[in-house]
């Protein structure tokens, strides 16, 4: 995270294995907007954008109403998730669920 000369908090998220793409990737995005949601509790001056840097450029992430909106939904989503109502997502690449610590007890990740 960096501060501005304006005091506003810019988070900086670093994927540096990733390169070679014209646009951020959407999950990527989302964690970006998280942490700006995050920032608004540190900070009297909102943050109103992150950077997403890739290995080979960055991306300027604006934190807009509609990404924050968005973020939102999503984290009341997840608070409805639970052993008896699993999150919806139906696949996930088999590298990912290899190298997560919830493998053994996540119904979409065991087994892979
Ligand atoms: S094991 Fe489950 S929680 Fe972990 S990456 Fe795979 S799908 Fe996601």
């Amino acid at each position: 995270m960096v501060r501005l000369d304006d005091g506003h908090l810019v988070p900086v998220e670093l994927k540096l294995s990733t390169q070679s793409v014209t646009t951020p990737y959407n999950n990527h995005v989302i964690q970006v907007a998280a942490y700006c949601l995050i920032l608004e509790d540190y900070s009297e001056q909102p943050p109103t954008h992150g950077i997403l840097r890739y290995a080979d450029r960055e991306f300027t992430i604006d934190y807009t109403p509609t990404l924050r909106k968005k973020v939102i939904r999503l984290l009341e989503e997840m608070a409805r998730c639970n052993e008896q109502q699993a999150p919806p997502l139906q696949k996930q690449r088999v590298a990912k669920c290899r190298a997560c610590t919830f493998q053994a007890i996540c119904p979409i990740g065991s087994g892979k």
